[in-house]
């Protein structure tokens, strides 16, 4: 992606290297399970039964505002997550994480162009969301949130969190290498931010309260896939910008791919159970992003209505 030079978000905050919480008490923790949809991108299960075949690390997600058991979440916490790559990826030398810092500002940036002009084009203001860069936890208005978790974003308070390690994760163990890749985990998250604001994210977290967890599964692929064809639609903007390198779509399609839940749970467990996806398989993740970036137009991104 051709982002050098270009401007860069005033929407960040930085708060890398700062200590978060008093440990898991307080707003419940890492395991606290505050009502997230996230998007799973592998995991370790711990074994044992369903509650192992379905513990898995988490990036991409939505965390709600705290109440209660999230019926969606997956996420059993308990340190069932390998901490290697998070370890790992956290010696990364500063200056490389500073130059990622300067990547995010800029996409983060052009998402906000793109917004203001969907939102203003049908007489709306498009309030931004802040990201919060963060280093191994962060408080967010949905508890405390930990790195292996992966990227999310926080309805309560309208932000995106990321910790930039979980790049190094991205390409290293999800085989999503690429700095669009990176672009797409971004786009997606701020979808959600979209989702905030056109109410399909409260309509969701009230309607879930009242589904099975299987019913509330299907309707969360519904809202992830929508949040990929958001990303794609940013994939489109910044097509007409002229930010994209050759291999720069191939990049994101592939990071959709890798983070598809069947494609994840293979790669965790030897198989798939369809009942417990909640993001949507590869291909239709793949499927989305693609509509979105081909169509540049939210409308075609109902998701909602029909089959996926
Ligand atoms: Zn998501």
């Amino acid at each position: 992606m051709k982002w050098q030079g270009r401007e860069r978000s005033s929407n960040i905050e930085d708060r890398r290297g700062q200590r978060a919480g008093g440990g898991l008490g307080g707003l419940g923790g890492l395991g606290g399970n505050r009502g997230g949809i996230r998007i799973p991108t592998g995991g370790r299960g711990a074994g044992g039964g369903i509650s192992g075949l379905i513990g898995v690390v988490v990036v991409l997600g939505i965390i709600w505002f705290a109440t209660g058991q999230n019926p969606l979440d997956l996420l059993t916490g308990d340190g069932m997550n390998a901490p290697s790559a998070s370890a790992t990826s956290r010696q990364l030398p500063a200056e490389g994480q500073d130059e990622l810092a300067d990547f995010v500002a800029v996409v983060v940036r052009e998402t906000e162009d793109l917004w203001n002009q969907q939102f203003a084009a049908i007489g709306e203001n498009y309030p931004e969301p802040n990201v919060v860069l963060f280093t191994d936890r962060v408080n967010s208005a949905c508890g405390l949130a930990d790195a292996s978790m992966g990227p999310f974003y926080c309805p309560g308070d309208s932000k995106v969190y990321i910790d930039l390690s979980f790049y190094d994760q991205l390409h290293r163990e999800f085989g999503a290498p690429g700095d669009f890749a990176q672009a797409y985990v971004l786009a997606h998250e701020v979808g959600h931010h979209v989702q905030n604001l056109t109410g399909i994210l409260p309509e969701f977290n009230q309607r879930r309260q009242s589904m099975s967890q299987e019913q509330a599964n299907a309707y969360s692929v519904r809202v992830e896939l929508q949040a990929d064809c958001y990303a794609g639609i940013w994939a489109n903007y910044a097509g007409q910008q002229n930010l994209l390198d050759s291999g720069d779509i191939e990049e994101a399609l592939n990071a959709a791919e890798q983070i598809g839940d069947d494609t994840l749970q293979k790669r965790m467990q030897g198989f798939a159970v369809p009942k417990t996806f909640n993001h949507g398989t590869s291909a239709q993740r793949k499927a989305w992003f693609e509509r979105g970036y081909e169509s540049g137009n939210p409308g075609d991104c109902d998701t909602f209505s029909g089959s996926i």
